[in-house]
């Protein structure tokens, strides 16, 4: 790497100053300002909790996205965040005003980041304002909702994409490219897991009616998920066990699910996920040339990652600036969809919806009916 110039022409658009802050500054290196294009998409945050002050924060690293706008429930939220983003006042909502946002030319997309049982009735509100949706995942509680949900995307003409994070992520980018390119060879199998222990047995994960589900809900989407970009392919079947060790804090929702999830080619995943226990984190993709291991390979990094050619050296980024940069890309600049839109996540809950159907018939074998 030569000079910050050649490494800025290297990476793809939405690496974000992140990255480049961590370079060293040498002698014949001249930091240049950085200047946002004009042309930006204008993103209100609604649900500020945990992982919106994530985004809120990586944001301030995008050179296409910018925050505008917030809907809280919360008046003393929006004091703060206010203050603290130079939002103004006029770009504010409430879940009961929410729908206003259809007057305000100043917003161009909402992304929502409530609670799991909320995204359904949140989306619906945002699409008959007529703005762009981004939702976090799970998309919604079940494939029935995500249906609804896509419907009014498109009868309302916006754009539904899903925080899918991990698709704008580096390491997970080779991955998908070196199987594209058959430098793993025809894959074999897969191993996927991600979970953790959960922590306050009072938050509202652990409740049915705000979180639709537990562990398979909250991350086993990711080694869902992952196993389809590790694949390439759509499963046709799906068994499921579950377990619980603790089934008082755990009453309401799963804790420990393993899944496994059959291809047309004849590839098998082998999942997990679970409340119960850290250090579950892995994506292995096994082909008959090569394979690929990530580890951690679904939080937030730095995700690390080894190839049968050794280890991987990709860049270690914020997720949500290269996300918000790379969605702000598509919808300004009119780029074909990425792999997160709202087809994306009914694809994941159709299989989530067959997994729990497979637990309720004692791990019988599920098959996707995908209409
Ligand atoms: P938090 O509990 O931290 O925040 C949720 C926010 O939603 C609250 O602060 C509140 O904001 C709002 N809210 C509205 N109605 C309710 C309600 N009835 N109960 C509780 N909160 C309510 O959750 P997280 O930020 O951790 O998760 C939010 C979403 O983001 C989830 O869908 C989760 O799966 C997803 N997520 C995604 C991650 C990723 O890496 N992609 C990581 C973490 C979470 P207010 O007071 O402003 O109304």
């Amino acid at each position: 790497m030569n000079s910050r110039r050649d490494f800025l022409q290297k990476v793809s658009l939405g690496l974000g100053v992140t990255a480049l802050s961590s370079l060293p500054a040498t002698a014949n290196t001249i930091p240049e300002p950085f200047v946002r294009p004009e042309k930006q998409l204008r993103v209100a945050l609604m649900g500020l909790g945990g992982y919106a002050g994530i985004v809120a924060e990586a944001m301030q690293n995008c050179k296409m996205a910018t925050l505008v706008g917030l809907v809280s429930g919360t008046p003393s939220k929006i004091d703060t965040w206010k203050q603290k983003y130079n939002i103004p006042e006029k770009n504010t909502y409430n879940y009961e005003n929410v729908g206003d946002i259809k007057n305000n030319p100043d917003i161009d997309m909402v992304y929502i980041t409530t609670p799991n049982s909320l995204h359904h009735k949140h989306v619906l509100q945002v699409a008959a304002a007529g703005k762009h949706v981004l939702c976090e995942k799970p998309v919604a509680d079940n494939a029935r909702q995500t249906r609804e949900m896509i419907a009014a995307c498109e009868k309302a003409g916006v754009k539904f994409y899903i925080g899918y994070r991990m698709h704008f992520e580096p390491h997970t980018r080779e991955l998908i490219r070196m199987r594209e390119a058959g430098e793993l060879g025809k894959i074999m199998h897969v191993n996927n897991y991600m979970g953790f222990k959960s922590g306050d047995p009072n938050q509202w994960r652990l409740k049915k009616a705000l979180a639709g589900g537990g562990a398979m809900m909250d991350v086993g989407v990711y080694a869902l998920n992952g196993a389809r970009y590790a694949t390439g392919e759509e499963p046709i079947w799906v068994t499921a066990q579950e377990s619980k060790t603790d089934p008082v804090k755990f009453k309401e929702v799963d804790e420990t699910i393993t899944f496994q999830l059959g291809f047309p080619s004849g590839v098998i995943a082998n999942c997990g996920t679970t409340y119960a226990f850290n250090n579950c984190e892995r994506l292995y993709v096994i082909g008959d040339k090569g394979f690929v291991e990530l580890s951690p390979a679904f939080g937030y990094g730095p995700i690390k990652g080894r190839t049968h050619l050794g280890p991987m050296n990709q860049p270690v980024v914020k997720h949500q600036t290269l996300q918000m940069d790379g969605i702000a890309d598509i919808i300004l600049n009119n780029k074909p969809d990425p792999n997160v839109t709202g087809q994306e996540g009914l694809k994941d809950m159709i299989v989530v919806d067959a997994v729990y159907e497979s637990i309720r018939k004692g791990g019988q074998k599920i098959f996707i009916n995908k209409a």
